[in-house]
């Protein structure tokens, strides 16, 4: 089993989700997983490029056993290959340019190149690229463990190049070739790859009659649905949010994300859509993966996470939430995100008490520190209109607190007192609770959202609380 992605500089959900069912596969099979980056395109040959891979393995926990090995290492083996199909007559020189190319074949029923030079028996020079002999007539046929055989016929397929006249070995080549070599038994990728795989099942059984080349049995192929967006549409790197390192950053926890991943395209024999990984490992299977296209549903991975975040036990809670929190007592931290508060400001023990009321409330590690940042802040920064609308422009609002004011310097300071208390005053003018917390919340936490509001006035003090009482009605202007 392999996962052979080109670079892009980042960890594509796509590329994540082959990950995953080749090592889901090679864990069940006792197979090797390995890491081949396809790094031959000049262009994205850059080491930070091929980083954005591994480093979303890692945190995907998704470990290769083998590699990573660089497609670009491995040229003198795509050469020596490409010289054996030459000498066996596989492979041909050809020294068209696009344009005569394009001259001649202008209106042919078949588009593509029209076999020109198959019979010229030209020589190779600096100036003449390879192309494969496709035969004229037959089929080839890919077995897929996914959908079956599906049957390519030669004719709408041209002599296809192999190698560039400046010598680069191109893709269809460079992969069956690393493929041989590192004896790979099941090939699982994208669907989008699948109008290649003739030609690389066409090379493979031409490398195997020729007589320098080892003969190696054919892998076996599985090629998974595509991925796509709310439209139905293939998911776009611009559009969609692709980047595997962005959920990590929005606090995503690794096993709600491998969980999400396994269910697109797949999925568990039972109800029960949370699956934990060793499950997964036992259950897969490629027959059991669908055909058509799996929607990428943000919405779905979210809530998934926030059940993964409800059944942390406390303490693991507190510790995954430590980049998002306390970003200095982590040896990694989120990228290009800041905490409300400073080093000083923030109290860890403070946090510990808190955290609990929080873990219920959010679906990613990220939402956190907006959430709590008022046990930590001095300062609260206020949303003006939901203070506007529960307290300054609020007859009820204002006098409430007034209430509260007086009430809660002498009321027995924990969440349940406080919470019969704001009842009280409530009801004394008239309100039911829900409308007397809303100016308290407002007031206190610069918000009309948060973590159970009784609960958090106890933690955060009589003193922090009556502060900001008074501080709510000079803002309100009484
Ligand atoms: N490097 C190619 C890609 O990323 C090939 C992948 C494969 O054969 O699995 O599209």
């Amino acid at each position: 089993m392999r996962i052979a992605p080109s670079p892009t500089g980042f960890m594509h959900v796509g590329t994540a989700r082959t990950a995953l069912f080749n090592w889901l596969f090679a864990h069940q099979r006792g197979g090797v997983f390995i890491l081949r980056i396809e790094d031959t395109d000049a262009e994205r040959n850059r080491d930070e490029w091929r980083e954005g891979i591994i480093t979303g393995l890692h945190w995907l926990g998704l470990d290769f056993d083998e590699g990573p090995f660089l497609q670009s290492e491995l040229l003198p083996e795509h050469v020596a290959a490409a010289e054996a199909l030459f000498a066996n007559g596989y492979l041909y020189a050809c020294d068209c340019t696009r344009e005569q190319v394009d001259e001649r074949t202008m209106g042919n029923d078949k588009p593509g190149y029209d076999g020109f030079c198959r019979d010229r028996n030209l020589v190779r020079t600096e100036l003449t690229a390879l192309r494969f002999r496709v035969p004229d007539e037959g089929v080839t046929i890919v077995h897929d463990i996914i959908r079956g055989d599906i049957t390519f016929a030669h004719d709408s397929y041209e002599d296809f190049i192999v190698v560039r006249s400046n010598g680069v070995v191109l893709y269809p080549l460079a992969n069956a070739v690393d493929d041989r070599s590192m004896t790979i038994t099941h090939i699982i990728r994208g669907e989008d790859l699948l109008p290649t795989t003739p030609k690389q099942v066409m090379m493979w059984e031409a490398l195997n009659h020729c007589e320098e080349v080892e003969s190696v049995p054919h892998p076996h192929y599985a090629h998974l649905p595509m991925l796509v967006n709310e439209q139905r549409k293939k998911l776009s790197k611009r559009k969609d949010p692709v980047a595997v390192e962005s959920y990590r950053d929005q606090g995503y926890l690794p096993e709600a994300f491998v969980n999400y991943l396994a269910l697109l395209g797949w999925s568990p024999r039972g109800e029960e859509e949370i699956v934990p990984r060793a499950t997964l490992i036992e259950q897969f299977r490629l027959e059991d993966v669908s055909h058509s296209p799996a929607f990428f549903d943000v919405k779905k991975l979210t809530h998934m996470n926030g059940e993964y975040i409800r059944a942390l036990s406390l303490e693991e809670f507190i510790e995954a939430a430590t980049p998002w929190v306390a970003p200095w007592s982590s040896e990694w931290k989120p990228s290009d995100r800041e905490v409300p508060w400073t080093q000083e400001q923030f109290d860890p023990e403070l946090f510990n008490r808190v955290a609990h009321l929080v873990q219920e409330r959010v679906t990613t590690l990220g939402e956190i520190a907006a959430m709590v940042s008022f046990f930590f802040l001095d300062h609260v920064p206020f949303d003006d209109a939901a203070f506007d609308k529960t307290v300054a422009n609020d007859d009820a609002g204002t006098t409430l607190l007034k209430l509260a004011l007086d009430a809660y310097a002498s009321v027995e300071w924990n969440a349940n007192a406080l919470h019969e208390s704001t009842l009280q005053l409530g009801e004394s003018i008239g309100l039911a609770l829900r409308k007397s917390q809303a100016p308290i919340r407002c007031a206190i936490t610069g918000t009309t959202v948060g973590p159970p509001l009784f609960e958090s006035m106890e933690l955060l003090g009589r003193e922090a609380v009556l502060e900001r009482l008074r501080g709510a009605l000079v803002r309100a202007g009484v």
